[in-house]
């Protein structure tokens, strides 16, 4: 799957997984999330998240049990920790 880079629009992305610091939602500080699957440019080098990522990782983050977060943890582990509210009532769409 290659795209022109939004950022650029000249150079080309490509997947990669990324070492990302996240902020935690009540700003109690962040966590390092290993392997996040990212898009990298090979033109001018950025490297992003897609919104739909994004959106996974700050909903997982505000639904798990914070105290049970290591400060370092991968994409995979992240996603698979349980959720201590059955939905995100936030979330109206
Ligand atoms: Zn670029």
């Amino acid at each position: 799957m290659e795209e022109t880079c939004e950022w650029c629009e000249t150079g080309k992305t490509c997947a990669t997984g990324e070492t990302v610091y996240w902020e935690l939602p009540d700003g109690t500080g962040a966590i390092t999330i290993t392997g996040t699957p990212s898009i990298s440019c090979n033109h001018c080098g950025i490297v992003y998240q897609s919104p739909e990522i994004v959106k996974y990782i700050e909903e997982q983050l505000f639904l798990v049990d914070r105290k049970k977060l290591a400060k370092k943890i991968t994409y995979s582990e992240l996603m698979a920790l349980p959720r201590v509210l059955k939905r995100n009532y936030f979330d109206f769409s």
